[in-house]
């Protein structure tokens, strides 16, 4: 089965193909700026070169009409036919309360996700617009829906209410949801099973530290607790958002500088975090690369972040009552070995110990980066968020077929 992994921005449309056989990618690519000047769609196929068009696209339908015609252009396509994508699997963010796991997409699924607009304002129209665009081009092969808070569906209520009064809970869903459900997900498995280890016996702490950036608790193959909250703002500082602040800044900042919520929305959101402390970039290599030149603002941006990660360490052990394995993904935790040193030196009273040959490594592939001692074991496991679409969307079209 040919599965085709879509995960739609407000103007942008990420694709993979997955020949589920082997597992193996036959393209992938991305389609940038639709409903802008000029749209660009690049397109990688394995094993042919990468291929960049430049043209107008003004919405969803148009992208996936062109990525189709890519699929199966004779010299940079992959297929012969549409026909021969048997199945489609769309990442959305968010999917409330209602989606404890991945979903066929029929007419109750589409009304919910409708539904949950409100919760995501921003991800969920766009998620809407590639299902769509997918129903027109490819009308009645099966669509699956994957949610990046469904992992985290099983937090107890002691971690998903907020401490405030219970009316707006039961009026508007105010809670936590956490976020990266696919790669928390991914990388606990992928953990279990490349310690040969059951997952259910495990106390897991997954740090996904991307551009965006969560830390989840995983025990026993469940999720307990999240850093992220009702929105992906909470918890760790990011590139650009601030993660945890005293909420009471929001209303004497807005009083202030006569701001309205929009823009305290977009201040949090996107000129926070690593970018307003260092003053330079989001990115960590600029950040990393300020504070080996001696960057005092690049310093205190590094030190603030890593400082973030290790006390939400500290406190999903004492959530968890102790943990058994630490695992490192997305951009920054695959990459930075020197973020992964500077917070694993300062768990030694985990019985944590780091073999620093082993961290500087450099591999695509799950890794142990902590000694044969050490009382945690500490991974490296890169996360493939697009190959659990691909796996629950064949799990799921398959079940239907029975
Ligand atoms: P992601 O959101 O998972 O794609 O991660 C993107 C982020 O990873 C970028 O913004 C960079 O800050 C970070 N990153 C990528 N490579 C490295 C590296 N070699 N060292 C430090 N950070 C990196």
């Amino acid at each position: 089965m040919n599965i085709l992994v879509i995960n739609a921005g407000s103007s942008s449309l990420k694709y993979q193909l997955y020949n589920m056989t082997d597992e193996s990618v036959l393209a992938k690519g991305l389609v940038e700026r639709i409903g802008m000047d000029s749209s660009i769609l690049t397109h990688k196929p394995t094993g042919k070169q990468d291929v960049t068009e430049v043209s107008e696209i003004l919405e969803h339908t148009t992208a996936i009409r062109k990525v189709l015609g890519m699929l199966t252009n004779e010299e940079h396509g992959v297929i012969d036919s549409i026909e021969n994508i048997q199945a489609v699997g769309h990442r959305v963010v968010h999917g409330g309360e209602s989606f404890k796991a991945s979903a066929l997409v029929d007419s109750d699924a589409k009304a919910e996700i409708r539904r949950l607009f409100d919760l995501a304002p921003l991800h969920n129209p766009a998620s809407m617009m590639g299902i769509k665009a997918a129903e027109t081009n490819m009308p009645g092969v099966p669509q699956v829906v994957v949610f990046d808070t469904a992992f985290h569906q099983t937090m107890p209520e002691k971690s998903y209410l907020y401490a405030i009064p219970r009316v707006l809970y039961n009026k508007y869903k105010v809670r936590r949801y956490g976020a990266h459900g696919t790669s928390h997900a991914y990388v606990s498995q992928a953990a279990a099973e490349f310690l040969d280890r059951p997952l259910e016996d495990l106390k897991i702490i997954t740090c996904h530290i991307g551009n965006g950036a969560s830390l989840t608790a995983v025990q026993g193959g469940k999720s307990i607790d999240t850093s992220m909250g009702m929105t992906p703002l909470e918890g760790l500082m990011m590139g650009t958002r601030s993660g945890d602040l005293d909420p009471a800044i929001v209303p004497f900042v807005m009083n202030k500088e006569e701001l309205t919520v929009n823009e305290v929305n977009s201040m949090l959101n996107k000129h926070s975090g690593l970018l307003a402390i260092s003053g330079i970039s989001s990115d960590m290599r600029e950040i990393t690369e300020g504070m080996e030149k001696g960057d005092p603002n690049s310093t205190l941006a590094f030190d603030m972040y890593e400082y973030r990660v290790r006390k939400y360490i500290g406190s999903y052990a004492a959530a968890m009552n102790g943990v058994d394995v630490i695992v490192f993904t997305a951009g920054v935790g695959e990459n930075s070995i020197v973020l992964r040193q500077r917070v694993l030196e300062q768990l030694t009273y985990l019985g944590v110990e780091l073999d620093e040959e082993l961290n500087s490594i450099r591999s695509g592939e799950p890794r142990r980066i902590s000694t044969a001692n050490s009382k945690v074991v500490v991974l490296v496991v890169p996360t493939n968020e697009e190959l659990v679409i691909a796996r629950d969307t064949h799990r799921i079209v398959q079940a239907s077929n029975r």
